[in-house]
Parts: structure tokens; C-alpha cells; sequence
């Protein structure tokens, strides 16, 4: 006798990547037979990453490599939780960003408006820059002393520091904010809510029928905790049995896998 497997108790998914769906360069075992089940029970499902340097094409073009097909649009990094935090607030705003050229680029193409004359900047934003200089730290700056909005990609250490001589976005925000005597006052990342929202409002489900599934306690799960939602904790990743024994921030499922998820 077999037994079907009871529907999909959310209306939406929302997974981290790194340890939740891959390891590096592999799958987690089942991750793409789950996934199909959550789609053909029309489930919406989106992926987070944190990062910000590689764009979401990148990131759908690996899971689709990897047997989950998947278009960009359901790939929310960062600078999509930006930009969503943006066209809300600030659609119009003559922007400053320290950032690199494909976020710079990325912002254009979203019809945002880069400016580059100081009595033009409405809202700085930084974020992870290989190619950073003085000239941009110190618009950033002046713009800052001069009452710009303060906004941020990332305010963790997860941005990849490729050399110690290169400060990642935590380091710049820093920077700003001890020069400027100004404090950042919207991180778009993990673990904020804005990346969350920006997920949600690409899965077109409410919030609060939306499972958080991923594999840290400090960014995935504090987050959908934060945010009121049911949360899955994978320990395919980072996290031990051990460590969430201590820890406390909990989850509402404890999943050996993502082949788990209700
Ligand atoms: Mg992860």
C-alpha cells in the first residue's frame, strides 16, 4: 500500500540557499524532488541570498544547473530587498551608492537615479566594494553631514573580504558612520525584514502563510522569528543539534533535511 504524502501545509517557501538547498557545488540530497512537490501543489517558492556581489542570474542559472530550474525573478538577494525598500520610500531620490559597477548598473536598469553632484544626493547608500576609494567614501560623507538618508546592502561580516585591505559593507558602514556622527537607518539584508518583504511580494502570498526555511539560527530563523512567521531550521548546514540547544533563538520545525518540509 502506498501512502500520498498530505498537501503542503504553507502557501509559499522561502529558502536559503547556502546549506539549505546546496552545499558549494551539490545538491542536498532530495532538495530538487522537493521542490518540485512544493511547485506542482502551486506553491510558490523563492530563494534568499545574502551576497551581493554575484547577481540573482547567477544564482538562478546554478540551481538550475543543479536540476531546480529556476528564473532569476526567484532569486532574492540583497539588492533586490534594497530596491524593493526603495521604490517604497524613495522611488524618486538622487542616489549615492559605494557599490560596485554591476550594482550600480543593476539600479539604472530599475530606472533608479544616480547622481553625482553633492547638492543632488538624497540617500547614500553602501554597500560590498572591491574597487572602493576616498573620492567615494568622502561624497558619502558630505553627503551624510548634509542630512542624505542612510541606507545599507548588508550590515554582517558575510560579505566576502577577498584581502584584509578591503573593507566589506559592515566596514564601510562603520567608516560613514564614525566620520559622520550618522547611524545607518535601513540594512536590506539578512537578517532584516526588508529581504523578507521583498521575498514575499515576489511570492504573492500573505506574509504570514509563508514558511522561512534555512540553515542558520542567527540570520534565517532570527529573521523569520522576528518577522512572526513559521520558520524551519535545516541541519544540513551550519548549525548542530548542539548549537540549537543553547541558542535562543528557535525554530518552529527542526528538519534534518529540506526534504522534510511540510
Ligand atoms: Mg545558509
Amino acid at each position: 500500500m502506498t501512502s500520498t504524502p498530505p498537501p503542503p501545509r504553507y502557501d509559499g517557501y522561502i529558502f536559503d540557499l547556502d546549506g539549505t538547498i546546496y552545499l558549494g557545488e551539490r545538491l542536498i540530497p532530495g532538495a530538487a524532488a522537493t521542490v518540485a512537490r512544493l511547485r506542482a501543489a502551486q506553491r510558490p517558492v523563492v530563494f534568499l541570498s545574502n551576497k551581493p556581489l554575484e547577481p540573482r542570474a547567477s544564482y538562478a542559472a546554478k540551481l538550475t544547473r543543479l536540476g531546480i530550474a529556476t528564473p532569476a525573478e526567484d532569486v532574492i538577494n540583497s539588492t533586490q530587498a534594497l530596491m524593493h525598500y526603495l521604490r517604497d520610500h524613495h522611488p524618486q531620490a538622487g542616489l549615492w551608492v559605494i557599490g560596485e559597477q554591476a550594482l550600480l548598473d543593476e539600479l539604472r536598469g530599475e530606472g533608479f537615479r544616480l547622481v553625482t553632484r553633492l547638492e543632488e544626493i538624497e540617500v547614500v547608500v553602501a554597500a560590498f566594494d572591491r574597487t572602493l576609494d576616498y573620492a567615494k567614501l568622502n561624497m558619502a560623507h558630505q553627503a551624510l553631514v548634509r542630512g542624505a538618508r542612510f541606507l545599507a546592502t548588508n550590515g554582517d561580516r558575510t560579505c566576502p573580504m577577498e584581502d584584509g585591505a578591503i573593507p566589506d559593507c559592515a566596514g564601510v558602514i562603520a567608516f560613514l558612520e564614525a566620520t559622520s556622527e550618522r547611524r545607518v537607518e535601513m540594512v536590506a539584508g539578512k537578517p532584516s525584514r526588508h529581504i523578507l518583504e521583498a521575498a514575499v511580494a515576489r511570492l504573492g502570498v500573505p506574509l504570514e502563510r509563508c514558511l522561512m526555511v534555512g540553515d542558520r539560527l542567527a540570520t534565517d530563523i532570527a529573521m523569520g522569528r522576528a518577522a512572526g512567521i513559521a520558520t524551519a531550521l535545516v541541519l544540513t548546514g551550519v548549525t548542530s543539534r548542539e548549537a540549537l540547544a543553547t541558542s535562543d533563538v528557535q525554530p518552529t520545525y527542526v528538519l534534518e533535511s529540506v526534504t522534510e518540509v511540510p
